[in-house]
């Protein structure tokens, strides 16, 4: 078993043929599969290398890590945390920041508090369009998530009849545009990337250009600043980029230097079209990856997650 970490910035470890997704969620927030499941369904799907990146939290990471060890998939910890850019909401995968640093821990308390007290709201709104849903159908559904969101809710509308399916339910009603959207707090995305920084980890931006995002403001110049703020990465290959947006995305991280990766975004039965290893991660890109978490981590001194490396099954 090799073990890459904060020492090893120059250290170069190959990975030939080596699959590696590395952006998934399990039931600790919007996904559907507990951490547990979702590595033991990674290790049957021949994913060598997984990522955990449950929205805002780092709940389902022991488990997840327990799982690991005895499957012998490496695990990658991460956070998918909800950021705001130029007005409008983006997402960033923070890959190995310490968990225990104090200025990272508020802000997710932020995000999550931002998070449940948007719940009420919408049910209330929900029940203002005429819909009866409480409080209780969306616990109902929602399991151990440390995160009950708007999925949730869209699964009680499912299981209450009122639509067919998540997608229904957030083009018809939760969506940005829907009746039921209510706004809610987000981390500014340059302090968290910086934050990140100080945490020991490193920083990728999750499918910058997927449409349900407005993304104007992630151009050249955008993402420039951000890579000035100590951006590492960018998710190119994920299924809300189409071919042409991927080229293009892959051709400005290139000028930029910027780390390309590409991941499932698996959400287990919660959003369809996603599946683990339907885009994945070149070794070599994770291996940049590593060595900036490795050097973030050593410039830090914090305490960050190991990532145990195991050779290909
Ligand atoms: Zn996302
Ligand atoms: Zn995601």
């Amino acid at each position: 078993m090799r073990v890459w970490r904060a020492g090893g910035p120059r250290r170069r470890t190959r990975l030939p043929g080596v699959r590696i997704d590395l952006h998934t969620h399990s039931n600790r927030s919007d996904g559907t599969d507990s951490p547990a499941e979702l590595v033991r369904r990674a290790h049957a799907e021949g994913i060598d290398v997984l990522a955990l990146t449950d929205h805002d939290t780092t709940e389902g990471w022991q488990e997840a890590l327990d799982e690991a060890e005895r499957t012998g998939v490496t695990l990658v910890r991460g956070i998918e945390v909800s950021c705001r850019f130029a007005g409008y909401g983006v997402h960033l995968l923070a890959y190995l920041p310490d968990p225990t640093y104090r200025p990272l821990q508020r802000e997710l308390r932020r995000v999550l508090d931002g998070r449940n007290s948007r719940l009420p709201a919408t049910l209330q709104r929900l029940r203002d369009l005429g819909i009866g849903i409480e409080a209780e159908d969306v616990r109902a559904v929602a399991g151990e998530t440390a995160a009950m969101g708007r999925p949730h809710v869209a699964d009680a509308l499912v299981a209450l009849g009122v639509v067919a399916d998540r997608k229904e339910a957030f083009d018809r009603y939760l969506g940005p545009k829907g009746p039921a959207y209510v706004h809610r707090y987000a981390a500014d995305l340059e302090t968290m990337i910086a934050c990140i920084g100080e945490a020991g980890g490193v920083s990728v931006l999750a499918h910058p250009w997927a449409s349900r995002h407005n993304h104007s403001a992630l151009d050249e110049h955008g993402l420039a600043r951000l890579t000035e703020v100590g951006l590492a990465g960018v998710e190119v290959d994920h299924e809300d980029h189409d071919p042409a947006k991927r080229a293009g995305l892959r051709a400005l991280a290139s000028r930029l230097d910027l780390v390309t990766t590409g991941s499932s975004d698996y959400h287990g039965t919660g959003k369809t079209g996603h599946h683990l290893g339907c885009n994945t991660t070149e070794p070599a890109q994770l291996e940049r990856l590593l060595d900036l978490a490795g050097c973030a981590a050593a410039a830090s001194g914090r305490h960050t997650p190991e990532v145990l490396g195991v050779s290909r099954r």
